[in-house]
């Protein structure tokens, strides 16, 4: 269960309602079972039920039964879709390691605002399903635009290019990713580094976007095959693609 609150030897964590009915409600716990609580932060652990109402109660911290495991550093860029196709991306970005999930503002970006609270929920349920210890965060809305302006030296950008269509069926390693990640040299030199994905709108990219795009020397231009794909379903194969090469 994911708890918004610390977690640590001997500490109490207050319920909501919702969490109440969940537990005593619905799983019909009581004084003194146990559940596993985290909150991105501490890891997880096991609590003990000790206070236990309609409108709320008390679970108290027992021990940690994992710690917390950080996802590689590797944030997914995407353009918000349809509703639902937007929820489909950022819950399959938490479930397969993004550490941020940042939905950005293109040309053809088809939505203009974001509910970040609801996606940030969707985010946590994707988390708490896959067993994962760690939530990624949910950026608000930002301008294409603008994040490139400020983006840091040594992060890396795989942008997912549509007009390559397979052109690049080496996939990452034309750009040094694969020297990057020391299979070249020693093998114990795993360090993928700070990388982003960059997903396209239906519409794609416009051409100032990707022009600009090329002149970014952290920009890895990434085919993900001959078709067409989705933006939801881009968004998957890039994240398998990335980690197959890159992950950990
Ligand atoms: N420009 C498009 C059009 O209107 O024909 C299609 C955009 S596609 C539906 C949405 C996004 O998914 C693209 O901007 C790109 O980031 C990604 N994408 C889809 N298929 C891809 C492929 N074969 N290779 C690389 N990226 C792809």
């Amino acid at each position: 269960l994911y708890v918004d609150q610390p977690l640590g030897p001997g500490q109490p964590v207050r319920l909501t309602q919702d969490q109440a009915h969940y537990l005593f409600g619905v799983m019909r716990l009581a004084r003194g079972a146990a559940v596993l609580l985290f909150n991105g932060r501490d890891g997880e652990w096991r609590a003990e039920v000790t206070e236990a109402g309609k409108r709320g109660g008390t679970l108290t911290c027992a021990a940690q039964t994992a710690p917390l495991r950080r996802p590689p550093d590797l944030w997914l860029m995407f353009a918000p879709i349809k509703k639902a196709r937007t929820d489909f991306i950022v819950e399959k970005a938490a479930e397969m390691g993004a550490a941020r999930i940042l939905p950005v503002q293109t040309r053809f970006t088809n939505s203009e605002r974001i509910r970040q609270d609801r996606l940030q929920a969707h985010a946590v349920e994707a988390a708490e399903q896959c067993g994962g210890t760690y939530v990624p965060e949910v950026a608000e809305l930002a301008a294409l635009d603008r994040l490139l302006s400020d983006w840091p030296a040594d992060r890396r950008i795989m942008w997912c290019d549509e007009n390559l269509l397979g052109a690049r069926a080496g996939l990452l390693e034309g750009a040094g990713a694969i020297e990057a990640r020391g299979f070249e040299e020693a093998p114990s030199q795993p360090s993928p580094g700070p990388w982003a994905i960059l997903i396209g709108p239906e519409g794609g990219f416009s051409e100032d976007e990707q022009a600009r795009l090329r002149r970014m020397p952290q920009v890895v231009p990434v085919s993900l095959g001959p078709r067409i794909l989705r933006a939801d379903t881009a968004a998957v194969a890039a994240l398998t693609l990335w980690q197959s090469v890159l992950g950990d």
